[in-house]
């Protein structure tokens, strides 16, 4: 039985999609179909950066979040093109993701940026998804958990309390994202306990059992509700899927208990 604290988070990760018109016409489909969900499952959306102000007009008024795909650490100054966390507060942001391993593979992230950027997002009062994974080859080698645990004590290590209560971790298996492959649940709940054991190690037993992991990597209808049935799952972040109203619906409601 989960504890009640670790409410199912379901967050949609829309990508490099959308255009403004299809962006808000995505939203409102959330909206309709998933804020009844929402008393009991944490739901969001990720736009892209241009449609964030957009979409937020459509979540107005409901309990469907907003989140960013990415964020630099820095809050102003000369760094052209980069989106601060106080800016995207100010945008209405709730969440951010951190991590993606699009980002750390196609854009040459590092462990140390994304800590300092889960760290900017927790000062600005937001929550950080933070993503972390290994690719094919790592898990072929055997070195899944090591390189898992390594990304995840990344940005852990040394957090407050307070901080540490509003971190969200997505185990997402780079081999899975978008590939139509998932991870089986009893791999996936395995890395989830692993993940969970390290933050109890790290940052005491307390906040482990309120520490929320999502599992990612072509999460469809399909699959959600076998996957979040594993006791240390407690929901998912989403790509291709949530790039429509249906299948989205769909997997929101497969996180009701
Ligand atoms: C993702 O982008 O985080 C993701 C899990 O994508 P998909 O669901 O398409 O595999």
């Amino acid at each position: 039985m989960k504890p009640e604290l670790r409410r199912p988070l379901i967050a949609g990760n829309w990508k490099l999609h959308k255009t403004l018109a299809e962006s808000r016409a995505l939203a409102a489909g959330v909206v309709e179909r998933c804020s009844r969900s929402a008393s009991e499952v944490d739901v969001a959306v990720a736009p892209v950066f241009t449609a964030l102000a957009s979409v937020r007009e459509v979540l107005a008024d409901t309990a469907i979040a907003l989140c960013a795909q990415n964020v630099y650490w820095e809050s102003r100054g000369a760094f052209t093109g980069e989106v601060s966390p106080p800016l995207l507060a100010d945008a209405g942001c709730s969440h951010v993701i951190v991590g993606h391993s699009e980002r750390r593979t196609l854009l040459g992230e590092t462990d140390v940026d994304v800590r300092r950027k889960a760290l900017a997002v927790l000062a600005a009062g937001l929550v950080p998804i933070v993503c972390v994974g290994e690719s094919l080859a790592q898990r072929e080698a055997g070195e899944s958990e090591a390189h898992v645990l390594q990304q995840t004590s990344a940005v852990i290590d040394g957090l407050d309390p307070a901080a540490m209560a509003r971190v969200v971790i997505a185990y997402e298996p780079i081999w899975a994202i978008g590939t139509g492959r998932t991870a089986s649940p009893s791999d996936a709940q395995a890395m989830h306990a692993r993940i969970r054991a390290l933050v109890a190690e790290r940052q005491g037993a307390r906040l482990a059992e309120a520490t929320r992991i999502l599992y990612g990597g072509s999460v469809k209808a399909d699959n959600a509700r076998t996957l979040m049935a594993e006791p240390d799952v407690d929901g998912a972040l989403v790509g291709g899927a949530s790039l429509e109203t249906d299948s989205f619906a769909a997997i929101v409601a497969a996180a009701l208990r």
